[in-house]
């Protein structure tokens, strides 16, 4: 990254990552150029926010509309294989940030983001953006063909910083080969709309633990509930090929899913993703960056997709407001270091541990110590998975303190995701 100071940026992608670092940059004068392609389907997976987004929301002026088609969302409920649902209240923990979230139909949100964009005055191209490697020099990239001339029509020359946010597609990464920390699981996502399925309290996002893998249900309104399964794929073996064949079967087969899915009717058609835990060890280079999916996506197990978008875009657009390499720099740490705190909770809800911890918070079953001590600990862990503490220091040093030193027993078995 040179010292120049940065007038002009061209983004690709016009996901939650791109549009809020585009309407961030125009707020600070900069011209701003975005590539939006557009989804090939109406329907798009990551509609469950955590609270830590609201106050995201609040300042890119959208709140008001999110909240007047979304559904308000105060709570996360965790139903494990054997034993008792455990549900949060947000509020009953909040600090600092809203007690909430909203769960969300992407295509309107993205279209919400898109439109505060353009209010913001950036320069919307409805098409893909087309980019190279630079051959002349090693390490960058550039915009081609009719992308460049039309990106340059419009800023009057080449952009001083190009922003891939082109989330999974992982456009300059896949170009210059960037080295990247793939995650410990394969899994494949199968995701549709229905109506049918029950919700147990109200809002909250829901995560059942299954036979194999677990499920999600997300109510994103009043009728409409979306529900993913996460499972390995050698465990779909069985159920053909087709992702409608593969989760109709699923559905059938697992006896958690048959008792959710009882009064089940799709509503639309089945989507289906592998291999989502992936982070690049590189967010910035020569006249680049990225953000969001395109840096690197964890595992969607506590709805973290959006926050990393967001809160990335809000930070990239603070570096390039310093615009020094040691901005830049400071920006990919960040990054890495909330994605790395993701990734290690993950692992905590893959192997059960996060599960024991949970259970040995509750205050029925703890000895006088732990009734001290436990309402403590539930409120650092709630404030780790709602996004508020998820890097912040004391929180952190708790939650992996309980982690590693104040569970008792050999692991919990029976807790882990198979
Ligand atoms: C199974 C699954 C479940 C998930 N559940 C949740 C959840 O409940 N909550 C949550 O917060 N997150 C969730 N996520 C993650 C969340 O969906 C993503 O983290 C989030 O969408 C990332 O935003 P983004 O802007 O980086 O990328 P995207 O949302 O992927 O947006 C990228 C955009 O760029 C466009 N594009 C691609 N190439 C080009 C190009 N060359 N030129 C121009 N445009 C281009 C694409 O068409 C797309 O519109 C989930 C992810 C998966 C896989």
């Amino acid at each position: 990254m040179s010292r120049r100071p940065i007038r002009s940026v061209v983004i690709a992608g016009d996901g939650p990552a791109g549009t809020t670092l585009a309407a961030l940059l125009r707020r600070q004068g900069i011209r701003v150029v975005l590539f939006a392609r557009g989804r090939p389907t109406g329907l798009v997976v990551g509609e469950s926010l955590i609270p830590a987004v609201t106050p995201i929301l609040r300042t890119l002026g959208i709140e008001d509309e999110v909240r007047s088609y979304g559904v308000l969302k105060p709570g996360a409920t965790f139903v494990p294989r054997d034993g008792e649902p455990v549900a949060f209240r947000f509020a009953a923990t909040a600090g600092r940030i809203p007690g909430y979230a909203y769960n969300v139909p992407r295509e309107r949100f993205d279209a919400t983001l898109l439109a505060a964009c353009r209010d913001s005055g950036a320069h919307v191209l409805p098409d893909p953006a087309r980019l190279e490697r630079d051959p002349d020099a090693p390490g960058r990239v550039r915009l081609c063909g009719a992308s460049a001339v039309a990106a340059a029509d419009l800023l009057g020359g080449p952009a001083d910083l190009l922003v891939d946010a082109t989330g999974r597609a992982n456009t300059i990464a896949r170009l210059l080969d960037l080295p990247a920390d793939a995650g410990d699981r394969h899994d494949t996502a199968l995701f549709a709309h229905c109506a049918g399925i029950p919700i147990d309290h109200a809002g909250h996002v829901h995560m059942d633990h299954l036979r194999q893998g677990w499920c999600w249900r997300i109510p994103v309104s009043e009728d409409r509930v979306s529900l993913g399964i996460v499972i390995r794929p050698d465990a779909l073996a069985g159920f053909g090929r087709e992702a409608i064949a593969q989760f109709e079967g699923l559905c059938a087969a697992d006896p958690r899913l048959q008792q959710l899915t009882a009064r089940c009717r799709r509503l639309s058609p089945v989507l289906r993703y592998g291999n989502y835990q992936w982070t690049t060890r590189v967010g910035v280079g020569p006249g680049w960056a990225l953000v969001g999916d395109a840096f690197g996506f964890a595992d969607p197990i506590f709805s973290s997709g959006l926050l990393l978008a967001m809160d990335g875009a809000m930070a990239l657009a603070r570096a390039v407001r310093t615009g020094t390499p040691a901005a830049f720099r400071r920006y990919e740490v960040r990054t890495r270091r909330h994605h790395a705190a993701w990734r290690r909770l993950v692992g905590t809800y893959y192997d059960g541990r996060i599960f024991e911890l949970i259970r040995l918070g509750d205050p029925a079953e703890a000895n006088w110590i732990g009734r001290l001590v436990n309402p403590h600990v539930r409120k650092h862990v709630s404030r780790v998975l709602t996004g508020e503490a998820t890097t912040g220091r004391y929180s952190r040093w708790l939650f992996d303190f309980m982690i590693e030193r104040g569970l008792p027993g050999p692991g919990p078995s029976e807790l882990r995701i198979r």
